[in-house]
């Protein structure tokens, strides 16, 4: 399958249309940003590194039985997915309290939370992602109220599945975001990426941030920590 028309250029992926009509690639690209764009730079190999992480946590939603945009990984770079509608929410799950909400509600980053939280934000850049609420969401009318049932129930499900998977390596999951499209036919699916761009990801006995954290606080060795958690995921596709 090969690359046709770009027809979007995020911060960090290209999207193309390609021979099927029902599908886009996805490209993976190196360029890394922070702060809604206010710090840029170059992470090597993150593209490949994202596009295989994300490959493996997608097939293992498959085999969850959460329903996902993925159909095939192309080459090093590349993704196959069907083609949606990106509900523009940007929905996270917290674990242990860090990054925005120990900030924004000064409570100690590292603090675990006695349930998984579950926030939404409005997927906007010129107004900087701001948190809303359900209801907020309903007003701004970028989804139904049984979309809004449908999205909660997948991401407290998918929050589970990855919690077990990264467990089983030694790897803390602490928050998330994710996104979800709709299909034409109204199906609500996990869309985008998941990968150490969209996760915090620490390690269990060392506490070692592994995932943007490095790159957004200038820890370095960003690329380590993102093939270290390729290396983990590998070991189990063995098992
Ligand atoms: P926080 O709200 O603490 O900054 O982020 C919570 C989680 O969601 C983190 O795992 C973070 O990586 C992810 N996240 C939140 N907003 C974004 C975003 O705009 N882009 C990406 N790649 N990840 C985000």
């Amino acid at each position: 399958m090969k690359k046709l028309n770009m027809i979007y250029e995020g911060k960090a992926k290209q999207l193309y249309t390609c021979e099927r009509e029902d599908a886009l690639i996805i490209h993976y690209k190196d360029d890394a940003t922070a702060f809604n764009g206010a710090k840029k730079a170059q992470i090597e190999h993150k593209g490949m590194l994202n596009n295989a992480i994300s490959t493996i946590i997608f097939k293992e939603m498959a085999r969850a039985g959460i329903p996902t945009h993925y159909l095939e990984t192309l080459n090093d770079r590349d993704q196959l997915c069907k083609k949606v509608h990106i509900i523009p929410l940007e929905v996270i799950v917290r674990n242990v309290i860090a990054g925005g909400m120990s900030k924004r509600l000064n409570i100690p980053e590292g603090t675990p939370s006695p349930k998984p939280i579950y926030e939404l934000c409005y997927k906007n850049d010129e107004l900087g992602d701001p948190l809303i609420n359900e209801d907020h969401a309903l007003a701004l009318g970028v989804v139904s109220e049984s979309e809004l049932i449908t999205i909660k129930t997948l991401t407290l499900q998918i929050n589970e599945v990855l919690k077990k998977l990264f467990d089983q390596v030694g790897i803390l999951l602490v928050d998330f975001k994710i996104e979800f499209g709709k299909t034409p036919d109204g199906k609500i699916v996990l869309a985008d990426e998941i990968s150490p761009d969209t996760c915090r990801f620490w390690d269990k006995e060392t506490m070692m941030k592994l995932d943007k954290d490095r790159f957004r606080r200038d820890l370095g060795k960003v690329e380590d920590a993102y093939q270290e958690i390729l290396r983990r995921l590998e070991l189990i596709k063995t098992v």
